[in-house]
């Protein structure tokens, strides 16, 4: 059996379940060090170097998924506010805001201990300039050293020897003899290696359960089921045995609901007969996820590729960790992180994912203060509709502000976006057609 009843009542897979213990050992772990000793390293989701963070036995505290865990438990609208109050504008991005208002209000986990402060942030700079203004904040906060790893964008979609070159001198002589005074711990290449061998491993499965979704129907929701198969090797747990042991019961649970012909596990259970399968570009939102989740599902519609479950990586182009050129493969992952590629690459992967994953569309959920991610969107939405004849859909949220949930204006929108792939089924939309 692989599903199970939450004790909330949500149906949820064994593999959600594995993952949420996880998270809660991950917070444990956070919220103990001061009995362990451990040190604490500040560092974000896309670019983050959690192989090399280990090597120094830091504990890893990300700040993206400490709001997404505030605005799963309908905690961050307040935080937000809290931080508009300090004077933090309405445009910010709200991850930004909801750390701010939370640290401003007691900076508690989700398991209701006190996080601890960070004892060096690390910021890979991988595209969202965000990133480097919440850091400043971050610093201004803690007086902590920091460290800030440039990583160049890949404005004409490439990554050259230079590039490389440049990240790869800034690791060895800020990254790492940083890391190894802060921690007391001497830098060690081959435990970098280790790391590195059992991150392929994981990230190996993780492809193939993403590639799953080719199959009709998927057995995967690849966007809101994906945020649970991307949280261990996007987190905390790159490079451990955790990770793989996760992958692996992941994958063998969906390999068994697509071997009997069965889509996804939804909230409420096995999702009902598959009618739209579609492509997403952008981060959901988090306040109201169940509820948004059930919009796709109570209609039919599974999500069979997304670009928000490839900003912490993107494996399924080809990418893996590799052991044998440690400091390379780092700076190499950090160039391919989703926020770091040009619109040009981004339109590519996107047209590429409806017409292998045959999807019957492509929708933009534009998230109202993310502008790493909002910027160039309608651009993409028509090339990618441009490219592949497919409807496009647009809807609007936020991330973790509950205000820019407007949940009817986005049930009408997606309707209406489900009529029209049906009219388009039937050959009565010209191409060009928005919902
Ligand atoms: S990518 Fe978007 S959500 Fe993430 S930090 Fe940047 S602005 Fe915020």
């Amino acid at each position: 059996m692989t599903q199970t009843q939450s004790d909330t009542g949500v149906a949820k897979d064994r593999s959600m379940l594995m993952q949420k213990a996880m998270m809660g050992r991950h917070y444990d772990r956070l919220t103990s060090v001061q009995e362990s000793g451990a040190k604490v390293c500040s560092t974000f989701v896309p670019g983050n170097l959690n192989e090399l963070v280990m090597c120094f036995d830091l504990v890893n505290n990300l700040p993206e998924t400490n709001a997404i865990q505030n605005g799963l438990r309908k905690k961050s609208g307040n935080f937000v506010m809290e931080a508009e109050r300090l004077g933090h504008s309405e445009d910010v991005c709200t991850y930004v805001k909801s750390d701010i208002g939370m640290l401003a209000k007691g900076n508690l986990a989700p398991n209701g201990k006190p996080l601890p402060d960070p004892d060096v942030l690390l910021l890979s700079y991988t595209g969202c300039f965000t990133f480097m203004k919440w850091f400043e904040l971050l610093r201004d906060q803690y007086g902590c050293p920091t460290i800030m790893l440039h990583v160049p964008y890949q404005g004409d979609g490439r990554v050259t020897d230079n590039m490389r070159d440049y990240v790869v001198k800034q690791l060895k002589e800020e990254v790492i003899p940083t890391l190894e005074r802060v921690s007391g711990v001497k830098f060690d290449i081959d435990r970098l290696r280790e790391y590195l061998r059992e991150s392929v491993a994981a990230e190996d499965k993780l492809v193939r359960v993403l590639e799953s979704a080719k199959h009709r129907p998927s057995p995967i929701d690849a966007y809101f089921g994906g945020i649970y198969y991307i949280g261990p090797i996007f987190g905390a747990f790159r490079g451990t045995p955790e990770a793989t042991e996760f992958y692996t019961a992941l994958e063998q649970e969906v390999e068994a609901r697509r071997a009997a012909g069965q889509g996804p596990i939804t909230p409420d259970g096995p999702m009902g007969p598959e009618r739209y399968r579609l492509v997403v570009e952008g981060p959901p939102n988090y306040t109201s996820f169940r509820d948004f989740w059930k919009m796709f599902y109570g209609e039919g519609a599974v999500v069979v590729a997304s670009s928000y479950t490839k900003v912490g990586g993107v494996y399924d182009m080809g990418f893996r960790h590799d052991p044998d050129r440690p400091l390379e493969t780092l700076a190499e992952y950090c160039f391919g992180c989703y926020t770091n590629r040009s619109l040009p690459q981004r339109i590519k992967m996107l047209a590429r994912y409806v017409e292998e994953y045959q999807a019957d569309g492509f929708l933009t959920n534009s998230i109202k203060s993310c502008n790493s991610f909002s910027a160039g969107q309608l651009l993409i939405m028509r090339e990618v509709e441009r490219r592949t004849g497919k409807p496009a859909g647009f809807i609007e949220s936020d991330l973790v502000d509950p205000r820019y949930f407007s949940a009817a204006n986005i049930r009408n929108r997606l309707e209406s976006y489900f009529q029209m792939i049906e009219q388009k089924r039937r050959g009565r939309v010209p191409a060009g057609g928005v919902a």
